[in-house]
């Protein structure tokens, strides 16, 4: 495994000049309760946590912060899978099973944070690979994490699938009254065969729509990234209706959609999954995605108009919005334009 190459750019697939690990920094642990079962941990001590978004990217942010490489949700799609080949790690089932730890990462962001060269830009997280994935209930990142931000009164939001994230919900609202919070969770679609199958370590959908329940129960708005919307698989008008009805009754306060891309690493992996389970729309999938990583224009226009629609139809906005008591939903997505970048890794 390349050590040297756990570096703030590799996390975002550029040649790395600055290592972030020493190889004597390194544990590798396994733990034998059922939740963990294959998983492999690789603890690691980070010189650095805040990572820097390539200039070159669309992102509504500058920084981010990772604290975990690899994610057991083990969503097939996963673009940030590609990262794992930067460690000389497997991006398919090791992706899933061989997880990096920094286990430092509250100190360490605590440190950064307080230094004179920080500017006190917004932070996201969530944005590689879920920071609320199961290795959270153990190794517990995130309060530390949320508290460093929160001392120094930094703006931040999360990206995540995981339900996790409401054993933080006190630690968010305090951080909401000091600073600027985002909260968003992924729900791409409600179909229970294919969340089986192409996102075997989730939540299901409807327990994620319970975090936004939750929240919006607290008086705490909370987005939905509709990510991805799986062309043949959950674009059907009548599947896009019922997943942005349950998303508004779980009262979302914003809903974007964004269409499945297939960057390398991730495109490898789902095609053969498709192969597997759906292997009537291999001919359909290698059409759509000749150009490359994205489906067309035409294509993600159409979802994006559609869900936009429905949206208006049963109240997700501006108005409900607006009803968000102290942590409003995280920044959007861009919507997608085929033009790399793009660093959201479909959570
Ligand atoms: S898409 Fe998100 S939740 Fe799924 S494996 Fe990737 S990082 Fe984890």
């Amino acid at each position: 495994m390349r050590w040297e190459n756990l570096t703030d750019e590799s996390e975002h697939g550029r040649a790395a000049d600055t290592a972030l690990f020493g190889a004597d920094a390194v544990t590798t642990r396994t733990f034998d309760t059922p939740e963990f079962q294959g998983i492999t941990f690789h603890e690691v001590r980070a010189r650095s946590v805040l990572n820097r978004v390539p200039g070159a990217s669309r992102m509504p942010f500058e920084w981010t912060v990772n604290p975990y490489r690899g994610c057991t949700h083990a969503c097939v799609y996963c673009f940030a899978r590609k990262t794992h080949s930067y460690l000389d790690l497997d991006t398919g089932i090791g992706f899933d099973s061989q997880i990096v730890v920094k286990i430092n990462a509250p100190e360490v962001l605590r440190r950064q944070l307080g230094s004179r060269r920080w500017q006190g830009d917004h932070v996201a997280m969530g944005t590689n690979v879920d920071c609320y994935q199961r290795a959270e209930g153990r190794y517990r990142l995130m309060p530390g994490i949320i508290s460093a931000l929160t001392d120094h009164a930094n703006p931040f939001s999360i990206l995540t699938k995981g339900t996790l994230i409401l054993r933080d919900l006190d630690l968010l609202v305090r951080a909401a009254e000091v600073t600027d919070v985002g909260v968003s969770v992924s729900v791409g679609f409600l179909d229970a065969e294919l969340w089986r199958t192409v996102e075997p370590g989730t939540p299901a959908p409807e327990r994620r729509l319970d975090v936004v329940r939750a929240f919006g129960e607290h008086g705490i708005g909370c987005g939905v990234l509709m990510a991805p919307v799986i062309p043949f698989l959950s674009d059907h008008p009548a599947q896009l209706r019922a997943t942005v009805r349950a998303i508004a009754a779980a009262g979302a306060t914003s809903v974007t959609p964004l269409v499945l891309h297939l960057r390398p690493g991730a495109r490898e992996w789902f095609m053969h999954w498709l192969g597997q389970h759906h292997p009537h729309l291999v001919r359909r999938y290698e059409r759509l995605y000749a150009e490359g990583a994205y489906a067309p224009k035409w294509y993600q226009r159409r979802i994006t108009r559609q869900v936009h629609e429905l949206a208006q139809e049963y109240g997700i906005g501006p108005a409900r919005a607006g009803l968000a008591r102290r942590i409003r939903p995280a920044e959007p997505a861009p919507a997608p334009t085929g033009e790399e970048p793009v660093q959201l890794s479909l959570l």
